[in-house]
């Protein structure tokens, strides 16, 4: 059974992609909880940070700070903050190892909570995935 990030990385289904390389893929949280929240995952699938092989720990850094630049530039967040869930318990509900990226702005309702809801459209996913990818392949 692979899981449903797999699928998108194999293009059976869609996902609004902003960044991909031989290890790695960045693309837009379907149900974000703030405008460009973007999901970076390593393309093999291995369920958590405990079963992660070390190169591929490092590949997804690479492409979490690579993203994180394109995302200060072309959105202007006030602040970004990282989130990576193991285990149920931990609120993980893809077991294929992922970091989420969120940008932040003043005053936008506190501490990030997971089950926070920021209302998108696939095109308004697609809009914001354009604007960090363009910034990206500057
Ligand atoms: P977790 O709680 O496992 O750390 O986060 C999983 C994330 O994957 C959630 O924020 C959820 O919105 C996102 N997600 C779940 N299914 C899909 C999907 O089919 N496409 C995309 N782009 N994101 C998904």
């Amino acid at each position: 059974m692979s899981s449903i990030f797999s699928r998108i990385v194999r293009g059976e289904i869609p996902a609004a992609t902003v960044y991909e390389d031989d290890l790695t893929l960045a693309f837009m949280d379907i149900n974000p909880v703030a405008r460009g929240h973007t999901l970076v995952i390593c393309k093999e699938e291995y369920p958590d940070l405990f079963t992660l092989p070390a190169e591929a720990l490092v590949a997804v850094a690479r492409t979490t700070q690579h993203v994180a630049l394109a995302i200060r530039t072309s959105l202007s967040p006030d602040g970004l903050n990282i989130v990576q869930n193991n285990g149920a318990s931990a609120g993980q509900v893809i077991f294929h190892y992922h970091v989420h990226l969120i940008p932040r702005w003043e005053n936008d309702g506190g501490p990030v909570r997971m089950g926070r809801h920021h209302e998108s459209t696939p095109t308004d996913l697609q809009a914001v995935a354009d604007q960090i990818r363009q910034q990206i392949a500057r």
